[in-house]
């Protein structure tokens, strides 16, 4: 975000070095009493009627939404670290209903579809707060909506745009001048706000993933943890799932691995692997309070291209995030790219340019992690050998709420039956793939730069963007 002239950026840049000074490089939600011990490692060769490979939310859901679907279902998840490690545990926490990583790009892709899709977000969403509360989850579910800020006037034009074109869907949306976006929440950087109070629910993204881990584990599903799978086999009716030397066999397995390598060599195109940095900052006092309002707590995103996320947490700290989504050459996926001195410093500088008021605040986390950006933005779903594997991936920055629904897709596929999910084209259809090397390198960065100028060009896309946009093409977090 660069349009605060209203304050200083060398200043904001300061105060975000001092601020970052003392702040762990460790994910915050991750280091938490209620962390659970790990589970055993597959130690020998079973069998199972489904495997799942992955531990994050999407193949917990689709380990729960199993047995919960066929209690009888004998059900093996295998987790190459630690259930939520990755991606699930160190997000936002923005819950949203949205299937289509948003109200606009659903509307681009899939306008026809666009009710039913909302309709099965929403209640995508419904679901995942009845779980929550039938399994007694501890994370924190708040259904506080959305706000969206506009920092720059072309913003504000987008914002009105959008907020006439999902009351015309039907969505509650409430546009708010630049008095009543500060009565929401104080930033002199903002210009008007967008509040969708249905839009979004907010948690605490360990908490759920442990959560539905153990619900998993009570409801006999059998999860190994440090168990890497390393290849898949066709033998007959059943695929054997190769991991750590030891073997589980089964007629049908479903793939959660995200941003990893896929073990379908077919999807190693599909998606890239981009890290999305955030800061957390140390509880916010009653006067810092004060100064800022936030008393609905609802999720904010500024309604940017390259765009930040921030949230409080329970105990009024402020999560921020977002803005610099970083590809590394070769879809390189490292701990130690984790920590990025200029980007933490960076959206730090951002920060202090939103909230000067907030100036002595101190951030006390600092970390990233890796999502599995594809050309489509929203997920794709498929299956492979035979039908016996299924896959759902791409979410794109947009997975905690939308991962559930993923996993039903993944499991109505397995079973061969036609369902309303199954039906619609935004699961039939597969997007574009990226180029492989130097090219994929080349076109991702190209069109940040491209995101970065639009933004700052009162929202003007240049010809490469204009290309992208026409092929229906893209790249975001
Ligand atoms: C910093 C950050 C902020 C985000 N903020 C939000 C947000 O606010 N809202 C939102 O909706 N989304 C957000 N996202 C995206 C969201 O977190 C993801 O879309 C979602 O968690 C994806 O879940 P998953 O289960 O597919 O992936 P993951 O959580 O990455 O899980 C995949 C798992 O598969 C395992 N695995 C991979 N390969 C293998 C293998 N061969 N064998 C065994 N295990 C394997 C990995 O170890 C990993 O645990 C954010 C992501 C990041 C990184």
């Amino acid at each position: 975000m660069t349009t605060p002239a209203l304050t200083s950026s060398a200043r904001a840049r300061e105060q975000g070095r001092r601020a970052l000074a003392a702040a762990q490089p460790a994910v915050f939600w991750l280091e938490d009493a209620a962390r659970p011990p790990a589970l055993p490692r597959l130690a020998a060769d079973c069998t199972a009627d489904l495997v799942v490979v992955g531990g994050g939310f999407c193949g917990l859901w689709t380990a729960l939404r199993a047995v919960e679907r066929d209690p009888g279902r004998q059900v093996v998840l295998l987790e190459a670290g630690h259930c939520g490690d990755q991606a699930s545990g160190r997000n936002g926490g923005f819950a949203a209903a949205s299937l289509t990583h948003g109200f606009g790009n659903g509307q681009a892709r899939w306008p026809e579809e666009l009710v039913l899709l909302d309709e099965l977000g929403a209640a995508n969403l419904r679901d995942i707060g009845e779980t929550v509360s039938r399994h007694g989850i501890d994370c924190d579910w708040q259904r506080v909506g959305e706000l969206t800020v506009a920092t720059r006037p072309h913003e504000v034009d987008e914002l009105t745009e959008l907020s006439a074109a999902l009351g015309r869907a039907g969505h509650r949306a409430v546009l708010l001048d630049r008095d009543g976006v500060r009565k929401e929440l104080d930033s002199p950087s903002y210009l008007a706000g967008l509040l969708e109070p249905d839009a979004t629910a907010l948690v605490e993204p360990a908490h759920l993933a442990w959560g539905l881990r153990e619900a998993c584990l009570a409801a006999g599903v059998r999860i190994h943890e440090g168990t890497r799978v390393e290849g898949l086999d066709r033998e007959g009716p059943v695929v054997a799932v190769r991991a750590g030397g030891h073997v589980v066999r089964a007629p049908h397995v479903a793939l959660a691995t995200n941003a990893f390598p896929s073990l379908l060599r077919r999807l190693r195109l599909m998606t890239v692997p981009v890290y999305d940095y955030v800061l957390m900052t140390e509880p916010l006092s009653a006067a810092q309070k004060a100064e800022i309002g936030w008393e609905r707590r609802q999720g904010v995103g500024d309604a940017s291209n390259c765009f930040h996320y921030y949230r409080l947490s329970r105990d009024d700290r402020i999560l921020w995030g977002g803005y610099d989504a970083v590809y590394h050459y070769g879809s390189r996926i490292e701990p130690r790219l984790e920590q990025s001195g200029p980007t933490h410093e960076l959206i730090a500088q951002h920060f202090f340019e939103t909230f000067p008021q907030l100036e002595g605040l101190r951030f006390s986390h600092r970390w990233a992690g890796v999502i599995d950006t594809c050309t489509r933005f929203a997920a794709f779903f498929g299956t492979a050998h035979a039908g016996r594997v299924a896959y759902a991936l791409g979410f794109t920055g947009l997975g905690v709420a939308a991962t559930r629904f993923g996993a039903d897709v993944m499991l109505d596929l397995l079973s061969g039956e036609e369902t309303e999910r199954t039906s619609l084209r935004m699961v039939r259809e597969r997007p574009l793939p990226f180029p492989p090397e130097p090219f994929r390198a080349a076109g991702v960065n190209l069109t940040r730069r491209a995101m970065v100028s639009a933004d700052a060009r009162g929202g003007r896309r240049n010809l490469w963007l204009r290309a992208l946009d026409r092929a229906g093409l893209g790249f975001d977090s």
